[in-house]
């Protein structure tokens, strides 16, 4: 269909707090430009986690619905999307870009009935999401070959050149942000996508495409297919015209992706989370550092690939970061998403029972600070209180395991020695961060922390589309924002010629 022939989004009624945020039709795929349902004909139910509430139908998409995506994708390639310049595709992302900033309000309104975030969180993504699309619509004719000094009588240089159909398997922690520092990179560089939203959390990659569409974006150069994981993700991952796959979830899901990716001998860049630390030592600045420790830990309710679950503390300095985070804990509410607290339900009742798994785990350890839910949080909404255990061994579960909820673990030590080694101690290495007025230090540990990000006197979970991001270990591989996901978004052509 040409987009032309799109009809404008109806603007709903965002300030009516029971009114449905949903301006589309939530119960279809976008394949090929064209909005159509499920080739099953099945949808799946979407539930609002503040109340266990069914929101909407989405799409129960499967094989069939892949294989019409991925030759949509490859008709894309074929057609004016791959004939545009990087201009051009610069364009349209800033132009997405623009039409994002403009619907923050209404993207949000989605956000929090679909992933229960906070209104303020939501409406933080939203931004992102424009911010990704305009960083990648400005580099987009930024990326250059080289010119390389060969042999007499040659001229060597290289050329940037898309994988093809790119396939992105999106969770439902953060699906504008992962949406943008994907999908964003790989259009920037050329390539068709075809998007595979969380089931428990696909509405705003659902409006993400009108409006990429409403923005100009050719036919097959997004499509969208929802469904179950195990279905649509798992036959979008083996499909043999799928050329790379962007995933961020879990360890277990993400080493199958790389499986199937690697039956078709296609490159993978896995996003896997962490158990991140932040290295609080005696002469810090703790007035600037306490928001940071207690706000990387608990924002989206700690389900945050980046979050920063482990609180490594001096000695000297120990007993004051565990009463001032105490005290913060105490502040801490948590409610339905539409009331802004600084914490929402998790994503499910089936999250939250992973959570709960994890406190029980904890029985035998100091609680230093618990927040509050609501009165008026429903029973049926998934609900925990945020926890702070003190005094955790190293070696403990909580302080190995990624829990993906709102819970964070103090574990004091004497020496920088003993700190980074207590820091490198687990099979992840996401983010770290280092609270410290010493300068040398900074820069002994910003070398020496197994992390793909370190933070000197800061905490960035998340944030900064510039900035390469992505795991060593069980976090994952690839990076992600920034140029360098401008790179992994673009295979390399050397052209050798001999003229003597
Ligand atoms: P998964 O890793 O299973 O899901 C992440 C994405 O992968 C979803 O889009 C999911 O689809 C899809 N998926 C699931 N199975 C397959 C498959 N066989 N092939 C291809 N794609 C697949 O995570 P969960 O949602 O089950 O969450 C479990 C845990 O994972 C969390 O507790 C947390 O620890 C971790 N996690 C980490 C994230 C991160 O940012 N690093 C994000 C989300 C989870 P669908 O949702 O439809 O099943």
């Amino acid at each position: 269909m040409p987009n032309s022939q799109i009809p404008a989004p109806v603007m709903p009624d965002t300030k009516t707090a029971d009114a449905t945020p949903i301006w589309f039709d939530p119960s279809l795929c976008l394949i090929g430009g064209v909005w159509t349902p499920a080739c099953s004909g099945e949808t799946l139910a979407l539930v609002d986690p503040s109340d266990g509430s069914n929101l909407c139908q989405i799409a129960r998409g499967g094989a069939a619905d892949i294989d019409a995506a991925v030759a949509a994708a490859e008709a894309a390639l074929a057609g004016d999307w791959g004939r545009m310049t990087a201009l051009e595709r610069g364009r349209i992302l800033t132009r997405i870009g623009q039409l994002v900033l403009e619907r923050v309000d209404d993207l949000a309104a989605l956000e929090v009935r679909d992933v229960g975030k906070p209104l303020t969180q939501a409406r933080a993504d939203a931004v992102a999401l424009a911010r990704y699309c305009e960083f990648y619509g400005g580099a987009a004719d930024k990326v250059h070959g080289e010119t390389i000094p060969y042999l007499d009588g040659y001229t060597v240089y290289t050329l940037r050149e898309p994988h093809g159909v790119t396939g992105h398997i999106v969770p439902w922690n953060y699906p504008m942000q992962i949406i943008g520092r994907s999908v964003g990179a790989a259009l920037t560089m050329g390539n068709a996508c075809v998007l595979k939203p969380a089931e428990e959390a696909c509405l705003t990659a659902l409006a993400f495409a009108h409006i990429a569409q409403e923005a100009g974006l050719p036919a097959g150069a997004l499509n969208v297919v929802p469904g179950i994981g195990a279905e649509a993700g798992a036959a979008l991952t083996a499909h043999p015209q799928v050329h790379h796959i962007s995933f961020t979830g879990s360890v277990a899901t993400g080493a199958l992706v790389q499986q199937a990716a690697g039956k078709n001998v296609v490159p993978v860049t896995l996003e896997l989370g962490g158990k991140s630390p932040q290295l609080v030592f005696d002469d810090a600045d703790l007035d600037a550092a306490l928001p940071f420790l207690v706000n990387a830990g608990i924002q989206n309710g700690g389900q945050t690939c980046s979050a920063s679950s482990r609180i490594l503390v001096q000695r000297g300095v120990y007993d004051t970061v565990k009463a001032r985070m105490s005290a913060a804990y105490g502040d801490l509410t948590v409610g339905p998403a539409a009331d802004d607290l600084r914490l929402g339900p998790l994503i499910s009742n089936r999250q939250k029972d992973i959570v709960e798994g994890f406190l029980a785990k904890g029985a035998d350890l100091e609680i230093a600070g618990q927040g509050q839910i609501v009165d008026s949080a429903p029973a049926t909404g998934a609900y925990v209180r945020p926890t702070l255990f003190a005094d955790v061994p190293a070696d403990h579960a909580l302080a190995q395991q990624e829990i993906f909820g709102p819970v964070q673990v103090l574990i004091p030590f004497d020496t920088e020695e003993e700190a980074l080694e207590i820091a490198n101690g687990t099979e992840f290495g996401l983010v770290a961060s280092v609270w410290t007025r010493d300068g040398a230090r900074q820069m002994r540990l910003a070398k020496k922390l197994r992390a793909g990000q370190v933070f000197l006197n800061n905490y960035g979970a998340g944030g900064g589309a510039e900035l390469p991001f992505g795991g060593v270990g069980k976090s994952g591989h690839g990076r992600e924002k920034g140029f360098e996901a401008l790179y992994g978004f673009s295979q390399l052509k050397t052209v050798a010629a001999h003229h003597g």
